[in-house]
């Protein structure tokens, strides 16, 4: 069964959601409508620990309490558990935000950052197709991450896939969908891009066409996003051993070598695509991706300080 769930992380373009919102100066915050933050709300401590670290510097309103006319209807979804909630609120920052914070500027995601971020309990499933989805970014102000109920902060490559690097995915189509990424992107696999058969693939065929991951090789501007976010969440150690998977041929699923007509190695491909994208990010964006990647590596080392760190600022909170 595992085999046949993978991954999907969508972006849904709503450009002209945010264009109305980039034009206007958020002096006040736009979830006025927000109950009043009283202590003695059972979850008083965490809520005031999301309103300092979220709220205020942000305007982002931190949704972990899902009601039910704010999720996804199609999907059988349950909410996050309170300390599930509370470790990933404080990754999220540690692992995110504080790391734009610091390699970009203060106030890169105050300004281009999401303006909700929604915690889901259990992943959405796609029965018919095998998949399941674990993040999406709606009109560049929403980004939802799913199966939060499954954190597990002793397992950081877990985490990377499921969290961290959805994290990045959906970031990166948030900004991929203000500045259009450079076109030359597309062609390095072109021709090979499966919108509806790259759950069948394997890590091997995918990077032996010069894609990070099954899910890079469904459609272009999945591929770009997913070059960013694997760079950024994966070691030195990780990465070359990615490159060194796409400079051999692919084998698939049965074991069988899949070959391919295009003019470069797989490994070849994905570093002119890095390349791209980081040329891109810091052009267009100001961001210095390698410094991103370095920073978060090192952060990565100090996971369960960060988590101890958090909670006991929450519980400091009176
Ligand atoms: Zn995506």
């Amino acid at each position: 069964m595992k085999n046949f769930i993978k991954v999907v992380l969508s972006g849904l373009l709503l450009f002209s959601a945010y264009s109305c919102s980039k034009q206007e100066e958020f002096t006040e915050s736009i979830f006025v409508d927000e109950p009043e933050l009283t202590p003695d709300i059972k979850t008083y401590k965490f809520d005031k620990w999301l309103e300092d670290n979220y709220l205020i510097p942000y305007n982002l309103d931190f949704r972990y309490k899902l009601p039910e006319i704010d999720s996804d209807i199609d999907y059988n979804l349950v909410p996050t558990r309170l300390d599930k909630s509370m470790d990933m609120a404080i990754l999220i920052k540690y692992l995110w935000f504080d790391v734009y914070g610091k390699i970009v500027s203060e106030d890169f995601l105050k300004t281009n950052g999401p303006r909700i971020i929604k915690l889901i309990g259990s992943p959405a499933y796609n029965p018919s197709l095998g998949t399941m989805i674990l993040g999406t970014a709606e009109g560049g102000i929403e980004v939802t991450l799913y199966r939060c109920n499954e954190l597990s902060s002793t397992n950081v490559d877990m985490m990377n896939e499921y969290y961290f690097k959805t994290m990045h995915h959906e970031f990166a189509h948030i900004l991929q969908q203000q500045k259009t990424p450079p076109k030359e992107f597309d062609n390095y696999s072109a021709g090979y891009y499966d919108p509806t058969g790259w759950q069948n693939r394997t890590a091997s065929e995918a990077a032996s066409i010069g894609c990070v991951s099954p899910y890079a090789s469904s459609q272009p501007r999945e591929d770009f996003v997913e070059v960013i976010a694997v760079y950024i969440v994966k070691s030195d150690a990780q990465w070359q051993a990615l490159l060194d998977l796409a400079s051999k041929p692919g084998v698939n699923a049965s074991g069988q070598t899949v070959a391919n007509n295009l003019p470069m190695r797989g490994d070849d491909i994905i570093k002119a695509k890095l390349e791209i994208c980081r040329k891109w990010l810091a052009e267009a964006w100001g961001v210095d991706l390698d410094a991103m990647h370095k920073e978060v590596q090192e952060r990565q080392k100090q996971i369960d300080d960060a988590i101890n760190q958090g909670l006991s600022e929450i519980n400091a909170i009176n």
